[in-house]
């Protein structure tokens, strides 16, 4: 006989492991089912957790700069002590250059105004001041290095940059998820690894629950797909490729680690970086390394690829991205050794995430998230538990959208801001900048 459950959870991830947290809160027995083994130990334990408020939109950057409050505290927001120890928030801020492409920050710093993000400006001066090894020559726009013209500044310097200190990084990504699963179990939630869910089964217009690759079947009248750069795949078990305006697919990516440049201390002194210039952002990593990753420039090919088959090694992306950001620490250290990550994004033709109901009864979607949702994982869990709650209470939420209440920062969103159906968000910058 089968088991059952008020509701199933498809992806133990982040995000996957706060919507079975905050499912669990309110009194549904939740199971998380991951293929893994262990909680996060997908995309998240590869991401660059950078928790960094401004995106293209006033809706994006409130839940951006309300996750700040969440990550500032996440010991009692867990609740929990974890026997692996709790993540940690390096508050470092984040600094970004002024460049063209993202207009010298104008939009960006009015909707910091609207939702009363503090800021501070800085000059090129200010900048080198700030980041010794750091170089303010105009670059212009990123290009590929077997363009003539890479690395040869402009002739003039950057105008300058913003520093956001309501902002960092979680050095450890995946502790955060095993500290959420805790915090999860600690409310009710049963996590189950090392199966896949290989079927979503319905009765008609309503979910019943799933079959696992070991032929279990779990019923459940409430299914969430949170599978990451697998969410299509499972979209297409539950029958609704097709039935909704935005969807997503799984996008390569590369992340170098390179040692700082001599007699810089990143991690004491560094910050999170971002610079649209030469298309890289780069943070400080443990063992005074920085990393990089790509804003995706124009001038590159996206990869596109299948979550179940593709490369793991490094390839010229790796060079390419350690010689952009060498452009402004000319004297970063580059070892022989390729070091970093390879994963995926989940990404959505816009690149918000969807966060909402579709048209399976009973069936939810935390997917797309783009490459930018770690850090709005515990409001995104928060945000799920209400949507379903409301939807399984028979709300029309297309109809009639849920909003949530950003306590920190007192900001109403309108949860229609994440729909499957939405027109796409032409402010995007359609990259990982949301
Ligand atoms: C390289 C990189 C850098 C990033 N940098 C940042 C950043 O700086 N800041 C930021 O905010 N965000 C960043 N992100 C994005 C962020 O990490 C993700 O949005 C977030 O981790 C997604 O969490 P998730 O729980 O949705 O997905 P995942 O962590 O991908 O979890 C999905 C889970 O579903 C499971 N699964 C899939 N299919 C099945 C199945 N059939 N049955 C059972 N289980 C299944 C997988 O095993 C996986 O564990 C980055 C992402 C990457 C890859």
């Amino acid at each position: 006989m089968a088991q059952s459950w008020d509701a199933i959870v498809i992806g133990a991830g982040i995000i996957g492991a706060s919507v079975a947290r905050e499912l669990a809160a309110k009194g549904f027995k939740a199971l998380s089912i991951d293929r893994l083994p262990a909680a996060s130990y997908g995309s998240t334990s590869n991401s660059c957790a950078i928790i960094r408020p401004y995106y293209s939109t006033v809706h994006g950057s409130a839940v951006a700069y309300e996750g700040h409050y969440y990550w500032a505290d996440w010991e009692n927001f867990c609740g929990v002590t974890d026997e692996l120890g709790m993540a940690g928030y390096n508050n470092c801020g984040c600094m970004v250059m002024k460049t063209e492409h993202n207009d010298f920050l104008e939009g960006i710093l009015k909707v910091m105004d609207q939702i009363g993000c503090p800021y501070e400006e800085l000059t090129p001066a200010q900048v080198r001041e700030r980041v010794p090894p750091i170089s303010t020559h105009s670059f212009d726009h990123p290009r590929r290095t077997d363009d003539p013209a890479f690395g040869e500044p402009r002739g003039r310097e950057v105008r300058g940059a913003v520093l956001f200190p309501k902002g960092g990084y979680i050095s450890d990504p995946q502790l955060a998820g095993h500290n959420v699963q805790r915090a999860a179990e600690a409310k009710g939630a049963t996590f189950r690894f090392n199966t896949g869910v290989t079927a979503i089964r319905r009765n008609g217009d309503q979910v019943t629950g799933v079959t696992l690759d070991n032929g279990e079947e779990f019923d459940a009248p409430i299914v969430v797909n949170v599978a990451g750069p697998h969410s299509s795949k499972i979209t297409e078990m539950a029958g609704l490729t097709g039935t909704m305006r935005i969807t997503t697919r799984a996008l390569r990516h590369e992340v170098a680690h390179v040692p700082s440049p001599e007699g810089y201390d990143a991690e004491k002194d560094g910050y999170v970086f971002s610079d649209s210039e030469i298309g890289a952002y780069t943070r400080p990593e443990t063992g005074n390394h920085l990393l990089i990753g790509s804003e995706d420039p124009a001038c590159d090919e996206k990869e596109w690829v299948d979550p179940d088959d593709y490369m793991t090694e490094f390839t010229g992306m790796w060079t390419t991205l350690v010689m952009r950001q060498a452009q402004r620490f000319p004297d970063i250290r580059i070892p022989n050794t390729a070091r970093g990550a390879v994963d995926l994004y989940d990404v959505t033709e816009d690149w918000g995430p969807i966060y909402d109901k579709s048209d399976l009864k009973g069936f939810y979607l935390a997917i797309g998230t783009s490459g930018n949702q770690f850090k709005n994982a515990p409001i995104a869990g928060e945000m799920m538990a209400d949507l379903i709650e409301a939807c399984e209470n028979g709300r029309d939420h297309d109809a009639d959208p849920v909003s949530f209440r950003l306590r920190h920062i007192d900001h109403e969103i309108d949860m229609a801001f994440f729909s499957r159906n939405r027109e796409i968000n032409e402010n995007s910058s359609f990259s990982v900048l949301g």
